[in-house]
């Protein structure tokens, strides 16, 4: 059946594809026809291409060989930015279009994208110079086409500290604020792949891509496979987009590798134990500049940059990069951060285009298009900001393939979500209040209405007032979560900045959980025991 067009919305209606529970309809109907493009990997990048694709009538598959964002897109600093630290590599076009890239991005999609102001404390003899900084960010607010209002402001010695109190350096002189945006990184990459379900592509988690082969009528064959049954098939397409991340080379196989992988790490701490009131970009104690910046009940800081030539699977946080950030974070603040506090980390790879004789954290930021001998397009590098204009120019290198007239993307008109918080606050207020409806509207949007009406029939069947089970059972019915640890990662971040509360939120809702939605006991625990070990991997290093 055609998901593209307004078929698509009626059957929309008829059947929820894009439920884990009705996965295995979803992955038929994948199987029983041919599409335009087929992308591999439903990270950010990957996502945006799909979204693209299918805005423009395109028949379009995604396949992911995990959950959905599960990569570097769940693990990046969150800040939708030019990168002020590319201007020091003098890379004036990454810097102006992922600038320009953030207004775009806080007008489609509101919810999970906020501005944010971002402190630069400058101290006698640290990295940067009053001079320079200001310098620097007169230049980053005029590429990004920054607003007068919004423009960077010098702050004296005094009024930083009133800014932020906790800043401790006696050698501080001054400093500057300046805009950037946040962002909840999984949730933007679901988000935007949810709005391509919902005009008619096809993204499906845990579903691997082998190989490919040459097939008919300049058709080719994906060999997969199904991650949950372990099952082979096949999908029909006539492009193969790699959009892989650090996976990238292994799709390409027997090509010269185009990657370099950069280790990032980032930890949580409580914010009683470091009551952060603002973002800042402060020096580290090597020659680079790390970010610490309050979300929620907890502050996080990051990241490292260091070269990872390693297993691709199961990464881990090493004691010493801890270290590394809290010695710096221990510099510039107070009180006194120590490795027991940290609650929670995550540790992502920059996929970065290698670039002769430079060292890992000079290597540019920028994206790159190649497609191999097999026809495959890979894409690689890149930020998340600049995830619309990625997706862009590999629609140009279809169009070509595929022999159709490329025109501009319209992505920048079609947004994520289309209500405001107002409307949907009216609609849930007997119920939630406000600091929850916020909550949930900057994950879901106007789906926090789908959530509402869960958490009104659970009140009413069951007596009970269970609002993350209602999250859960909303991102298994409509967002393909499958599991606990899909839930607690990449759906809601509590993995991330309320580890402490899930266990007792998980003894809340696990009788309903295997009661409503069909699970046997032994198929709880497992997914119980995964979460665990999710749990522990994340709150300790090695
Ligand atoms: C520490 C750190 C901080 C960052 N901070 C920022 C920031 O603040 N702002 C910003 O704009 N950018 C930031 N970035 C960059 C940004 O996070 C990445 O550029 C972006 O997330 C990459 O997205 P991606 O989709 O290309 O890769 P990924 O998110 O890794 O997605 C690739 C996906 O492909 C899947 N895959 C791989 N092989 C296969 C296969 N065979 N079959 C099916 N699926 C497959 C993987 O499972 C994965 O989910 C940061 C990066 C890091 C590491």
């Amino acid at each position: 059946m055609e998901r593209c067009g307004k078929k698509n919305f009626k059957l929309d209606k008829e059947i929820k594809l894009f439920s884990s529970e009705n996965r295995g309809l979803l992955l038929n109907k994948i199987k029983s026809q041919s599409f335009d493009i087929t992308i591999i990997g439903g990270g950010i990048t990957g996502a945006g291409i799909c979204l693209d694709a299918v805005s423009r009538g395109l028949k379009v598959c995604l396949i992911e060989m995990n959950d959905f964002a599960s990569g570097t897109s769940s693990k990046s600093t969150k800040l939708i930015h030019g990168g002020l630290r590319y201007l020091e590599q003098f890379n004036f076009s990454l810097v102006r279009e992922t600038g320009r890239e953030r207004a775009v991005l806080y007008s489609i999609a509101p919810h999970v994208v906020k501005p944010e102001k971002m402190l630069i404390p400058i101290s006698k003899g640290g990295k940067l110079s009053s001079f320079l900084t200001s310098l620097a960010l007169y230049v980053y607010d005029f590429l990004a086409n920054v607003k007068k209002k919004d423009k960077k402001r010098s702050l004296s010695k005094e009024s930083i500290y009133n800014i932020e109190p906790l800043l401790i350096n006696e050698n501080i002189q001054g400093g500057v604020i300046y805009s950037e945006y946040r962002t909840d990184d999984s949730r933007l990459t679901i988000e935007i792949l949810k709005k391509s379900y919902r005009i008619g592509a096809y993204p499906i988690n845990y579903v691997k891509y082998i190989s490919s082969q040459n097939y008919q009528n300049n058709l080719s064959q994906l060999k997969c496979r199904d991650q949950i049954s372990g099952k082979e098939f096949q999908i029909n397409s006539k492009v193969i987009v790699n959009a892989a991340g650090a996976w990238v080379d292994n799709v390409v196989i027997g090509k010269k590798n185009k990657l370099l992988l950069s280790k990032g790490v980032h930890i949580v701490i409580p914010k009683n134990k470091l009551p952060l009131k603002q973002s800042v970009y402060f020096d580290a104690v090597d020659d680079r500049m790390i970010f610490a910046i309050p979300r929620r009940e907890t502050v996080y800081i990051g990241t490292t940059d260091t070269l990872y030539d390693r297993s691709l699977d199961n990464i881990r946080v090493k004691k010493e990069e801890v270290v590394y950030l809290l010695n710096s974070v221990n510099k510039f603040f107070e009180p006194e951060i120590k490795i027991d506090d940290i609650i929670s980390s995550w540790v992502g790879l920059r996929p970065l285009i290698k670039e002769n004789k430079k060292n890992i954290t000079e290597v540019s930021r920028k994206d790159e298009i190649f497609i191999s001998q097999d026809g495959i397009i890979s894409i690689a590098g890149g930020k998340l900001t600049g995830y619309r204009k990625m997706a862009e120019r590999v629609l140009k290198q279809v169009s070509k393939k595929i022999n159709i007239p490329f025109s501009t993307s319209q992505t920048h008109k079609i947004k994520i979500s289309t209500s405001s918080f107002e409307i949907c606050f009216k609609k849930v207020s007997n119920n939630f209040n406000e600091k929850t409806s916020k909550k949930l509207f900057n994950r879901y949007g106007e789906d926090i209405l789908k959530i509402h009406k869960i958490y009104i029939d659970l009140l009413k069947k069951h007596k009970v007032k269970l609002l993350v089970f209602s999250e859960l059972i909303y991102c298994i019915e409509n967002e393909m979560c499958h599991n606990l640890t899909d839930f607690f990662t990449q759906r809601n971040s509590m993995a991330y900045f309320e580890i402490q509360k899930i266990q007792k939120e998980v003894e809340l809702f696990k009788n309903l959980y295997i009661e409503l939605k069909g699970k046997s006991r032994k198929v709880f625990l497992k997914e119980e025991k995964e979460l665990e070990e999710y749990l522990k991997k994340i709150s300790t290093f090695i």
